[in-house]
């Protein structure tokens, strides 16, 4: 998407806004200018009209005529008149007075009338007056009625129309430049606060995550979400690339000391010449090693798929009871050449939403830890229960137990307890490093409880589910099962 600046979007929205409404203005104070200029025309024209009709005076000859006595009507130059009396004798006109009246037809009494003559625009207004020829005659004299058409060029009211609007335009282009120029500014400072962020959050660096905008910036209600997510994204990023990079220290300082163990091996096999035998052995030995380094880089490589959260499928419900009981009968052989008894208790199925190769890599790493720490002739017991709403699954062994001071680190990556006996056993140190990313993967808790010389008991919450997502061998077993129990 092509980049575009706020300030400018806002500033031209604000404009257009405002040039409508001053276009409105315009258009508005136009009809207003345009009406009260009219009225007044009108009010002027009747005026002049009525003293046309004050100027038809009875003509003092034999005859019972009028006439228009032309010192009394004084009219501008500009104007056109006619006056008849109802004889049908024009009294007067003026002299740019049309040959073919055409419009006199068009107003009645009292109306005004637009019109185009000779190629210029007029107002005209037509009045009807009586006037008494001879009123000192017995009877009063003979009464006429006489017809004035009276026009005036509209030129001057629209040209003032036309500078009242024009000022109008004028004024509203100022203020619209003036307020224009006043928004940018008021922009600018209001956006102050979103540039400092921007110049603070440009500094954050691997080498450096601080990131603390200035007050003002926070004190802006709008901004404040977005310091705060910030911070807290960046919170997270930092701990995130502290762990990354010390798991990769961890990681090479792990593997370093595999590699070194697999190449003295091989300086003590070439040291000198060795039997067919001696040579026989210090093979298997490489293979060992290089068979824990193998070990070791799966087991790295797992915990760093879990911590990076990449979604590999979807927690279904799964039956805790089933896999619990699989992976003790995997360890069965090896519980028992070891002289150590294996016991599950169950109650019921028990039902989680989790993945179910996590689930038992998480079992069978707990059982195995309690394997290698217990003695012949022990038992490690391992009890599964639906408590509140969560799967509470118990490893309770009797074997050597930790000590206090090293129960905190039990989580930790490669932590070992005593190294010389895992590498001895061959372990990684990982172990629970994994058990506690797959149990906070599936929102669960770990913990271990330990007494040295008395045994260690490893418990695991997970919330329990009902199995809306069925496995496929569910319908056929649980089922007929369930139909079997209700027939019975
Ligand atoms: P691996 O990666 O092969 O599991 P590991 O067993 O040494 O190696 P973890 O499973 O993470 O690593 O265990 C870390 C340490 O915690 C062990 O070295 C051991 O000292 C201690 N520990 C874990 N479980 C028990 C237990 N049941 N009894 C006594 N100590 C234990
Ligand atoms: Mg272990």
């Amino acid at each position: 998407m092509k980049p575009y600046s706020l300030t400018r979007r806002i500033i031209v929205a604000v404009l257009l806004v405002e040039m409508a409404s001053a276009l409105a203005f315009i258009g508005l104070a136009g009809v207003y200018e345009g009406v009260s200029h009219f009225r007044a025309f009108d009010v002027m024209l009747r005026g002049r009209a009525d003293s046309m009709l004050g100027a038809v005076q009875d003509s003092e000859d034999s005859k019972d005529t009028l006439m228009l006595d032309g010192n009394q009507a004084l009219v501008p130059k500009r104007d056109l008149y006619f006056v008849q009396e109802d004889t049908g004798r024009i009294l007067g006109q003026s002299e740019n007075w049309p040959d073919a009246p055409v419009f006199a037809n068009k107003t009645k009494d009292n109306e005004f009338a637009n019109l185009t003559m000779n190629h210029r625009a007029y107002r005209f207004i037509r009045i009807t007056g009586v006037r008494m020829v001879d009123p000192g005659d017995p009877g009063g004299g003979v009464a006429r009625h006489v017809t004035i058409l009276y026009g005036t060029r509209t030129q001057q009211v629209w040209e003032t129309v036309a500078h009242a609007v024009e000022f109008f335009s004028a004024a509203s282009l100022v203020l619209l430049a003036g307020t224009g120029l006043l928004m940018f500014w008021l922009l600018r400072r209001g956006l102050a606060p979103l540039y400092q962020i921007a110049d603070h959050a440009a500094q954050v660096s691997v080498r450096s995550w601080k990131f603390s905008p200035p007050p003002s910036a926070r004190a802006v209600r709008e901004l404040a979400p977005l310091v705060q997510a910030l911070e807290t994204a960046l919170a997270g990023l930092e701990q995130s690339f502290a762990q990354q990079t010390q798991f990769v220290s961890d990681a090479a300082h792990e593997l370093k000391t595999s590699v070194a163990v697999v190449k003295s091996s091989l300086q003590v096999l070439m040291m000198r010449q060795r039997s067919p035998a001696e040579y026989a052995a210090g093979l298997e030995r490489l293979q060992i090693d290089s068979d824990r380094m193998e070990e070791l880089v799966a087991s790295m490589l797992t915990l760093a798929g879990l911590e990076s959260g990449e979604e590999e499928s979807a927690p279904i419900a799964i039956d805790l009871t089933d896999i619990v009981s699989d992976v003790v009968e995997q360890f069965r052989t090896m519980s028992e050449v070891a002289e150590i008894a294996l016991e599950f208790h169950t109650e019921t199925s028990i039902w989680v939403h989790a993945d179910r190769e996590k689930v038992r890599l998480l079992c069978s790493n707990l059982i195995h830890n309690a394997l290698q720490h217990s003695s012949p002739g022990q038992t490690i017991r391992i009890k599964l229960r639906r408590e509140a709403g969560h799967a509470e699954l118990r490893i309770i062994d009797q074997g050597s137990g930790i000590p206090a001071e090293s129960l905190p680190h039990v989580f930790d990556r490669f932590y070992r307890g005593d190294p010389s006996r895992s590498r001895r056993t061959g372990g990684t140190g990982l172990g629970l490093a994994i058990s506690r990313a797959i149990v906070i993967r599936f929102h669960g808790e770990i913990r271990l409880e330990s007494a040295p010389g008395q045994g260690t008991t490893a418990i695991v919450c997970l919330p329990a589910s009902l199995p809306t997502t069925l496995p496929a061998d569910f319908a056929t077993d649980h089922m007929l099962s369930a139909k079997l129990d209700k027939s019975s």
